[in-house]
């Protein structure tokens, strides 16, 4: 008899379970499209008052045997999952998050440069551009070797408000003539919103420095613009606030970002920052952008150019980026790190023999 009425309330309960799986199934879409109009809205998911309110409601309600404390618990469970729900949809439509495997970004540039293709692109020039005869013995190089992407800093985010600051849009005028001469693009690095119009005029790659990856107007402008914008990731910045402020450019109508890894801040002394090689694979993985390292800013100095390439190379990297300088030791910026021409050359053959060796 016993027995019977056991089974019997057992089936009851399995009833009630499947009332309340329905019943949370049922409040889970509605809080997913409560999720679309919040991201429409641009609003949080997160919003304390109404939950303090739900609970209130819940705790007036309750009539036990569960005490207000176990309801409030269960509940909570609920909002918590409601609002993980929330945030996973918002996540599969993060636009720079690589779709299938074979998704890939792939920029062409005007004078037939390309990135992101599979091929491995060397962006290259010096740190900044200092002067005309500067620049010109620079890009003779490297037209040499085939660049098509030269470097041409005007603006220089120094450390110190006393070092050399760059020669401003007269080194884009200087950067322009030399490029035009050799038949390359140039990217350069912009400070501010209020540059963009006057770049325009010099630069066919926008570049955004690692001091200026969160600032999230500039990157907004930068997606209304109809020319690749480099990215660089912040000195402490984590792969996902990167890609978070690529997607920034992207969202905002521009979908030709490129990622560059720069090194990160770390304890370590001996390199100026810390290469991350596992974030530029895990960038690979994550999105669909090309992904360059900067052999140059993650070390600090000259020495190690050549393994960190060949690194580079290795990690599955679309390109990379290192600074070239006639006479580094006399340079106005980073004079520790930039390579001789002659290095340079020496690099270009290290990853040239290495084209099949990976
Ligand atoms: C640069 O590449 O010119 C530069 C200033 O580097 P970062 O923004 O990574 O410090
Ligand atoms: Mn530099």
């Amino acid at each position: 008899m016993s027995q019977d009425r056991l089974q019997e309330l057992r089936s009851q309960v399995d009833v009630i379970n499947l009332q309340i799986l329905e019943l949370l199934n049922k409040r889970a879409s509605i809080v997913t499209d409560i999720g679309k109009v919040q991201t429409e809205l641009g609003t949080s998911f997160y919003d304390p008052a109404r939950e303090a309110f739900m609970l209130h409601n819940l705790e007036k309600n309750n009539k036990g045997p569960f005490s207000n404390e176990t309801i409030k618990a269960l509940f909570r469970e609920i909002f918590r999952a409601s609002m993980a729900l929330e945030e996973q949809q918002a996540k599969a439509k993060i636009l720079v998050q690589r779709k299938s495997p074979d998704q890939r970004t792939v920029i062409t540039l005007p004078n037939g440069a390309v990135i992101g293709d599979g091929s491995f692109t060397v962006i290259t020039g010096p740190c900044a551009v200092e002067s005309y005869e500067q620049m010109d013995e620079t890009a003779a190089a490297l037209a040499q070797r085939g660049i098509k992407i030269i470097r041409g800093m005007a603006y220089k985010p120094r450390t110190s408000p006393y070092e050399f600051q760059g020669l401003g849009e007269q080194g884009l005028q200087i950067a322009r003539q030399v490029a035009d001469k050799y038949g390359m693009v140039i990217t350069s690095e912009i400070m501010d919103q209020s540059q963009i119009m006057m770049f325009m005029d010099y630069v066919d790659i926008f570049w955004v420095g690692a001091r200026n990856m969160q600032n999230s107007f500039l990157l907004k402008s930068l997606g209304k613009i109809n020319k690749p914008v480099i990215l660089k990731r912040g000195l402490s910045a984590t792969l996902e606030e990167f890609l978070y402020s690529a997607e920034y450019i992207v969202s905002s109508g521009n979908p030709n970002v490129i990622l560059i890894e720069r090194g990160i801040r770390t304890f370590e002394k001996w390199t100026r920052n810390t290469l991350d090689i596992g974030g530029v694979a895990v960038l690979k993985l994550e999105s669909h952008l090309p992904v360059v390292v900067d052999i140059s800013h993650s070390a600090g100095r000259r020495d190690i150019a050549k393994p960190l390439a060949r690194v580079a190379k290795a990690s599955g990297a679309d390109g990379l980026m290192v600074e070239v300088h006639p006479n580094p030791p006399v340079a106005l910026s980073d004079a520790k790190q930039q390579l001789t021409i002659p290095e340079f050359h020496a690099l270009m053959d290290e990853i040239a023999d290495r084209e099949t060796a990976f």
